[in-house]
């Protein structure tokens, strides 16, 4: 660039852009208060668990809910790759093959085939999500980005966090914690409250069941705290993997011995509702034989954790 050439024009928050595939309004279980929550697509682990596995390809990705299916095949008849087979219960595509362009979603006129994820600017985020500021001042709620991993888009999340600060609006991540410290620094000093998943305390079951070590993830919950913005330790309560006493007291020392007082440690205990959603992106859920704890059990695993000095709530 010459030096009398103008300098290039600055991009505004509002512009960077995410790739979002939900925004959900009036959601009572991501933060204190009424909440929207934005889910982003991508996440750097693959937990066997993951009721979202719609979250965790960093693309947009083609899904078929069968039940709407009609079996007309139109939708295998516009494929440019030849990815789509039409059989008995419904649709498979390849997914090897497809490239998500979208062509059969136009020709599908019951809509069983949709795209999941979608580009959009901070602003536009923004927009959708002031609608609710009323409800979000009323009780104390707020605006939480969850995932797929926020942290995978920290310019993204830090611009629309930029908005909702200026508008006075709370603002909260949910957060595997598997992120470079980097992006920490960008999204934390607009954030009033992280969501911090401890999913396993042991580095090899973390990286057996998750995909990676839990190394980075456990320094990152140092940063976090040592940056004075508040943290809520969550645990997601997965049968046989990590609700056995053994995972369980290694969770709780983890807990226990963050710098955070008082810790607080949120309980989510197992649920199968994301399961049919393999289904509908042509995957197979490993873990079928997994049935939701019963209320002693979680009951007794609170009581566990109270016995570290943690203030436990269970989250349904
Ligand atoms: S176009 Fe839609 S309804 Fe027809 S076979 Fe394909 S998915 Fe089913
Ligand atoms: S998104 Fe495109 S490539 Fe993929 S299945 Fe549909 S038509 Fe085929």
């Amino acid at each position: 660039m010459s030096p009398d050439a103008p300098a290039p024009a600055k991009k505004s928050p509002a512009d960077i852009k995410g790739i979002v595939f939900n925004i959900q309004r009036f959601s009572i279980q991501d933060g204190p208060g009424i909440r929207t929550t934005v889910f982003l697509k991508g996440c750097p682990l693959h937990c066997a668990w993951c009721s979202n596995p719609e979250s965790q390809n960093f693309r947009p990705e083609v899904v078929h809910r069968d039940s709407l299916c009609t079996k007309c095949g139109l939708c295998a008849g516009v494929c440019p790759e030849n990815a789509i087979t039409v059989k008995d219960k419904g649709v498979s595509i390849d997914r090897k093959a497809c490239t998500n362009c979208g062509d059969c979603v136009s020709v599908c006129l019951p809509g069983a085939l949709k795209v999941l994820g979608q580009t959009m600017s901070a602003g536009e985020v923004f927009r959708e999500t002031k609608k609710d500021a009323d409800f979000f001042w009323n009780s104390g709620g707020g605006v939480t980005v969850s995932g797929g991993e926020p942290l995978a888009q920290p310019d993204f999340v830090a611009a629309l966090f930029r908005l909702c600060v200026d508008y006075g609006i709370d603002t909260c991540i949910e957060t595997s914690g598997f992120a470079s410290a980097e992006a920490l620094e960008k999204v934390l000093p607009q954030t009033s409250l992280v969501l911090y998943d401890v999913k396993l305390g042991d580095r090899e079951c973390h990286r057996k069941w998750t995909g990676v070590s839990n190394e980075e993830i456990l320094k990152n919950l140092e940063r976090v705290i040592a940056s004075g913005v508040a943290v809520t330790i969550r645990v997601p309560l997965i049968p046989g993997i990590n609700d056995v006493e053994q995972e369980l007291e290694k969770i709780a020392r983890i807990a226990a011995d963050a710098q955070i007082k008082p810790v607080k440690v949120e309980l989510l205990p197992y649920h199968r509702f994301g399961i049919g959603k393999y289904q509908q992106l042509d995957r197979e859920y490993l873990l079928p034989e997994l049935t939701t704890q019963k209320a002693p059990e979680i009951l007794r695993i609170k009581e566990l954790f109270e016995s570290f000095g943690l203030a436990c709530e269970i989250v349904l």
